[in-house]
């Protein structure tokens, strides 16, 4: 029998995806978990009902989480993932020479050990790189805790759905800001404007009363339905988000000009052209 397995995480708008094989499908200690392999989307897993990764399309998320904030601040040397088990962001972050250590904190440990298993692809050996410390822990409470200053700070989390929900709060934003060394950046996961504009009016609403720059970019995400998705951006340096395309090409160039499928320097300078009904919701 054929099995879809629908996405719930919207009010009024639902897709199915069709599962032609279950890889594991289960409670972890934090969310339903399930794995299943697509014939469109590849191998791709789903909690709580909403899609994470799907190993065709996961370059776009993992890419412009990355390199955007790594590239457009170019000194990086210490990194923090919240969230971000699946070790996709970890390794794009790793790509970039000058970044001296990265720590991911996940919540929820099953993620990393489920994705080490079926999706090696996606973290490609980065939980193994000797830059990479792996905290196992909710976010929230390692920002609020820790004595370390970050250049980038990036919120890979789920949507404000159960583990998540803390992720997209005031505090926490807050807390993130205060892990920051001067002059560094933060981005998050957003959603898509246009079926979950209120929270990313919500988000970046408190980047403005914490940063002196406040604003989104955005990427087009095919497994994330509803229109391009947005990435939240918050800075003090009100320069990084308007370095031109050269910039960004001399620091590609210096990284060793890696490749990349969706990251590039024009996309890079053109992500943070919002439309219309995008502006409205980051505008302070
Ligand atoms: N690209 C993804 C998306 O938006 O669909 C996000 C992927 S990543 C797998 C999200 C991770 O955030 C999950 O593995 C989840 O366990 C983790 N997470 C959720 N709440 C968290 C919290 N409070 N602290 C740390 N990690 C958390």
């Amino acid at each position: 029998m054929e099995r879809w397995v629908e996405e719930t995480l919207h009010r009024g708008f639902r897709v199915r995806l069709k599962a032609d094989r279950v890889l594991f499908d289960s409670d972890t200690e934090h969310q339903r978990l399930i794995i299943f392999e697509n014939s469109d989307f590849g191998r791709v897993m789903m909690l709580d009902g909403i899609v994470q990764v799907a190993t065709k399309d996961e370059f776009v998320y993992h890419e412009m989480m990355a390199h955007v904030p790594l590239f457009a601040h170019g000194q990086v040397r210490k990194a923090l993932i919240i969230g971000g088990g699946d070790g996709g962001v970890l390794r794009e972050s790793l790509k970039h020479p000058e970044l001296e250590s990265i720590t991911l904190c996940e919540i929820d440990r099953s993620v990393i050990d489920l994705c080490r298993e079926h999706f090696p692809e996606v973290s490609a050996g980065a939980y193994d790189d000797p830059r990479t410390r792996i905290v196992i822990a909710d976010g929230t409470k390692l920002v609020a805790e820790t004595d370390e200053r970050f250049d980038v700070i990036m919120v890979d989390s789920t949507d404000p759905i159960g583990p998540g929900a803390v992720l997209f709060t005031k505090p926490f934003y807050a807390d993130c800001r205060s892990a920051l060394a001067p002059g560094g950046v933060l981005v998050t996961q957003n959603g898509l404007p246009f079926l979950q504009g209120p929270e990313l009016r919500q988000s970046v609403g408190y980047f403005h009363e914490m940063f002196a720059d406040a604003f989104a970019y955005l990427a087009s995400t095919p497994s994330y339905f509803g229109g391009p998705m947005s990435f939240g951006w918050g800075t003090d340096d009100c320069d990084l988000r308007h370095l031109r395309q050269d910039a960004i090409e001399r620091r590609h160039a210096e990284a060793g000009a890696f490749p990349t499928r969706y990251w590039r320097p024009d996309v890079h300078v053109a992500a943070f052209a919002l439309p219309n009904y995008v502006r409205e919701l980051v505008e302070g």
